[in-house]
């Protein structure tokens, strides 16, 4: 499935039919009695450059899909490609090269900055790992990232507990991209983080990419925060992506139920507009141990036909470049 972007070469990564199950035992060593179908088939591709927003409810699987692509968590089945390289069956020591292309973002960086260690350190020891600078060139190579993301020079000597949150997202971004990568998965990097401080974030993200021609797999709960950074937008519920597009286009014309209710919950400034507009679900999202047979939105979804509870639907191409998977396109 390849929606239409503005670049021509291959893309930079694709994923193919990725799942990652997790088994579920009784017991440490019992067998396993079931599993969660955290992301069960997913299909996407990042071009060079750009960004793909990818959003849903909590427990729709975005997150382990960005891990899974980093191979934090090891996919069940499936294809990850970085430059046509497939990546998802590489050993650890042949993955270690391709680790440098993709970096990762966190919601909460603080709980992956060592306190007892200066935060500079920490970058430049990320550097010496992977062969780029050591010593005195690494620290000055810090430096200027950390003034790159809007931090000071001197700031590299201080401890995590010493920063605010949005100083410590500007430390995430910094490390990452002490790797020279060329995508980052930015997993809910300014959920946590109060609203004036998101914009700056989301602002320092766009100008990192314009400087070094970097791709976003941006992840978010809310279509409003990626609706700013975004190129295209994929939208995931209960482990599947349901409709992928465009940002303008999944905005004017949304054609999943799952994808009209999400941006029918933005508020907007007129209350009327609101009132009129608002499509709401029902409940919450099923477990992914459990998920619906057939299309996995039915027992939320406000359009349900009996043939959306047997039949799961396949993802089809409504317009150029705007796939969706329901029954009604
Ligand atoms: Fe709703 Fe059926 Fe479409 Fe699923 S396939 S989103 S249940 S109309």
């Amino acid at each position: 499935m390849k929606t239409s972007t503005p670049q021509e070469e291959a893309p930079l990564l694709e994923i193919n039919n990725l799942k990652t199950h997790f088994p579920i035992r009784s017991k440490i060593f019992s067998r396993v009695t079931g599993y969660i179908y955290a992301v069960d088939g997913v299909t996407i591709h990042i071009n060079k450059g750009e960004t793909l927003g990818l959003v849903g409810e909590s427990g729709s699987g975005k997150s382990t899909l960005g891990k899974s692509i980093l191979r934090l968590v090891e996919p069940s089945s499936g294809e990850i490609k970085i430059q046509g390289t497939d990546i998802s069956k590489l050993s650890k020591s042949r993955m270690f090269p391709f680790r440098r292309n993709v970096q990762i973002v966190f919601q909460d960086p603080y709980s992956s900055l060592n306190p007892r260690i200066p935060v500079g350190k920490i970058v430049s020891e990320t550097m010496k790992v992977h062969g780029i600078a050591s010593g005195a060139e690494a620290e000055e190579k810090v430096q200027k990232l950390f003034e790159r993301v809007g931090l000071r020079a001197s700031q590299t000597l201080n401890y995590a507990n010493e920063f605010s949150g949005g100083q410590r997202q500007r430390i995430g971004i910094a490390r990452a991209l002490a790797l020279n990568p060329k995508l980052i998965i930015a997993d809910e990097p300014v959920s946590a983080l109060d609203v004036s401080v998101q914009a700056q974030i989301i602002n320092l993200f766009m100008d990192l990419q314009e400087e070094f021609g970097l791709s976003y797999l941006f992840i978010a709960h809310d279509l409003a925060v990626v609706a700013h950074i975004s190129h295209r937008i994929a939208v995931m519920y209960l482990g599947k992506i349901v409709e992928i597009a465009d940002k303008s286009k999944l905005f004017k014309n949304p054609q999943h139920p799952y994808t009209q209710a999400l941006l029918s919950a933005i508020p907007t400034p007129n209350p009327e507009v609101k009132a009129r507009s608002r499509e709401l679900i029902e409940g919450d999202i099923p477990s992914p141990r459990n998920p619906p047979p057939g299309c996995r939105f039915h027992s939320r979804c406000p359009k349900v036909l009996d043939q959306c509870r047997v039949e799961v639907p396949r993802m089809t191409e409504a317009q150029p470049g705007h796939w969706v998977a329901c029954h009604l396109c």
